[in-house]
Parts: C-alpha cells; sequence; structure tokens
C-alpha cells in the first residue's frame, strides 16, 4: 500500500476515469483525497489499445490514457492506496468505513467509481481474442472494422441497436441469436431486419473463435441440431460483437443506493445517492452512454459534490 491519510475527507473507491476525475475536482478544492483500486489503475479503459474519442485527444492509447488521469489527480495531492475494498458501511454519526483487503479507513464522504463489467457469453477464445478481434463496445471499436465483416452475439435491444450502428463501417453484419427468436421489441427487429447489410444466424451460438495473433476462424453450433461447423477467414478481417448485457459493479452499496432498470445506481444530477454523504460516478450509475467522458464528467460533478457536502458538515 502506498501512503495512505489516517482520515481523508474524501475515499474515492475505483482508480477508473471517474474516479480519478473526481479526484481531480476534490483536491483542487482542497480536500484530503484518496482513491482505493484493486488493479491497474486507469480501469476498463486501460484494457484498450486505442482510444480515438476522448476529445481533445485525437488518439492515445488507453494505458496511457488511464494513467495520465492518475498522474494528473495525484500531481493534484490525491493519494492512491493499492487494496481491494471487500464492505463499506455507513456509521451511525454519518462517517463511512471502508474496508479493504488490507486495513479500514475511514471518511466522512464516498464516492464509489467502481464500474461496470461487460457480460461475457463463454465461447473459447472470448478472453484470449478480447481487444484483438472481441470486442463488447460499438461506439469504442466500431471504427476499426470500416469495410470488414462483423458478428453481433445476442438477440436483445442492444445486440439489435448496435448491429444498426455498426453497419455504419462493416461491409456486412451477422447476427448471431442463442434462439429461433429476438427478445428485442418487434419495431427494433424489423427495422433491423430492413437492413440489408445485416442477416441473422438464428437458434445459433459461437462456440469457439481462433487464429494467430488476430481472429481467422469462428465456430458455431446450430442449436437446434447440436451440429458445429466451422468458417474460415483472412486473419484480422472480421470482429466479434458481444452484446450480453452490463454489469455495474453495485454490490458493495447494494443497501445504500437505490437501482435503475440497468442494474446501475440512481443519482440525481449532482450524483448524490439516497444516503447523505455517498455519490456514485461513472458506469457504476444508471446510464445510456457508458464511455470515458461520460465518466469523467460525473467524477467531475460526484467530486465538488463531495467538496459542497464536506464543507457543509
Ligand atoms: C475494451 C474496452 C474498450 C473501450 N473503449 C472505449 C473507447 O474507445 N472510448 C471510450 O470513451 N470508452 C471506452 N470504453 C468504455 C470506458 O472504458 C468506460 O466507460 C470507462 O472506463 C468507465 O469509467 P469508470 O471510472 O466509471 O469505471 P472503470 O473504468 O470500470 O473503473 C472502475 C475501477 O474501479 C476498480 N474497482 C472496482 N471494484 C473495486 C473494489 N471493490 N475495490 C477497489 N477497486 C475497485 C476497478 O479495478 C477499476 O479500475 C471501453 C471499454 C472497454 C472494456
Amino acid at each position: 500500500m502506498t501512503d495512505t491519510m489516517d482520515y481523508p475527507d474524501v475515499i474515492i473507491v475505483g482508480g477508473g476515469p471517474a474516479g480519478y476525475a473526481a479526484a481531480v475536482y476534490a483536491a483542487r478544492a482542497s480536500l484530503r483525497v484518496l482513491v482505493v483500486e484493486q488493479g491497474m489503475p486507469g480501469g476498463q479503459i486501460a484494457t484498450t489499445d486505442e482510444v480515438e474519442n476522448y476529445p481533445a485527444i485525437a488518439k492515445i492509447s488507453g494505458a496511457e490514457l488511464g494513467q495520465r488521469f492518475q498522474e494528473h489527480a495525484e500531481a493534484l495531492g490525491a493519494t492512491t492506496c493499492y487494496a481491494m475494498v471487500t464492505e463499506i458501511r455507513r456509521e451511525d454519526d454519518g462517517t463511512f468505513t471502508v474496508v479493504t483487503d488490507q486495513d479500514e479507513l475511514k471518511a466522512p464522504s464516498l464516492i464509489v467509481a467502481t464500474g461496470a463489467t461487460p457480460r461475457t457469453v463463454g465461447f473459447e477464445g472470448e478472453d484470449t481474442y478480447r481487444g484483438r478481434g472481441v470486442s463488447y463496445c460499438a461506439t469504442c471499436d466500431g471504427m476499426f472494422y470500416r469495410g470488414k465483416k462483423v458478428f453481433v452475439i445476442g438477440g436483445g435491444n442492444a445486440a439489435c441497436e448496435e448491429a444498426m450502428f455498426l453497419t455504419n463501417f462493416a461491409s456486412e453484419v451477422v447476427v448471431v441469436v442463442r434462439r429461433d427468436q429476438f427478445r428485442a421489441p418487434k419495431g427494433v427487429v424489423d427495422r433491423m431486419l430492413a437492413n440489408p447489410k445485416i442477416s441473422v444466424k438464428y437458434a445459433t451460438s459461437v462456440v469457439k473463435a481462433e487464429g494467430g495473433s488476430l481472429l481467422g476462424h469462428v465456430t458455431f453450433r446450430n442449436n437446434a441440431t447440436g451440429e458445429t461447423y466451422e468458417e474460415d477467414y483472412p486473419e484480422g478481417s472480421f470482429g466479434i460483437f458481444v452484446f450480453a448485457g452490463t454489469k455495474p459493479e453495485t454490490d458493495l452499496i447494494a443497501d445504500l443506493v437505490d437501482l435503475g432498470p440497468d442494474g446501475g445506481v440512481l443519482t440525481d444530477e449532482n450524483m448524490a445517492t439516497k444516503t447523505p454523504g455517498l455519490f456514485c460516478a461513472g458506469d457504476v450509475r444508471t446510464k445510456a452512454l457508458r464511455q470515458v467522458i461520460t465518466a469523467a464528467a460525473d467524477g467531475a460533478i460526484a467530486g465538488n459534490a463531495a467538496y459542497q457536502y464536506v464543507s457543509a458538515r
């Protein structure tokens, strides 16, 4: 653990874009800020090669962008504690106890920015080729498939909407649906099926994706007959987008917040939850667009709101 503070004004759980943006704003407002991060600082974005949609930075690696978020906050006085938070309690006096796998921390205000995790579907090669042909975000990675073929896995609303979005780049979009019908509303499905670039493999699952450094080979299973078959393509000529839902990481604060329809935390426009002193920012919130820019914006508001809260105590 790097030097932690005995009693910071605000503890921020999660060192991704939302957490460090909150740290920048809270530290500049002269709060003592402690960020608790369980892994590599930078959050999800640190796992991707290229980011091309963070305004004012035309192109940057995800790892560098994540590192810059951390460096900026620490240059302003925020401290990072490398530990996993295992429990969060609000005490009778209104302060928060944050239990980690190493220590117990206390502060009068808390910002939870634990992010969200895209749900995986579990085919062989899904982990190995994540970021090298397997993607969970059309807004992030669609551009990289200009003129290429893409497979979209999923039968819900997100899969249909994202399949249509991907036709802006891809030469061909094949939607792979586990069952013999979509779960998405009929209007959305009809609109998608009317798109000449989109075709559907019904009652089908991807069971394996392979290749060299990039994908070159997919194995499908026909779920009606159990039969499997393979398709080969030149390496790097196609991608697989998985849209099986997103899980906001809310478990630590389940009894302190209300959740929205997507499982994310409901806040007001100041990022305040129903528990006084507890703010949430970034992908952990209920929201329509989970991106670095929206996470950072949430973080800025939460950092400022924590300052207002602590000053008024
Ligand atoms: C492969 C990929 C590519 C992407 N590409 C883009 C892109 O090009 N452009 C774009 O704008 N967005 C992109 N995104 C989305 C973007 O990364 C997220 O929207 C953004 O990172 C959300 O920031 P966040 O701070 O809310 O959460 P996260 O980035 O998820 O950060 C949460 C942090 O909290 C930590 N944490 C969680 N639980 C605990 C705990 N119990 N104790 C301690 N720490 C904890 C995690 O380790 C993590 O570091 C991409 C996402 C992925 C997965």
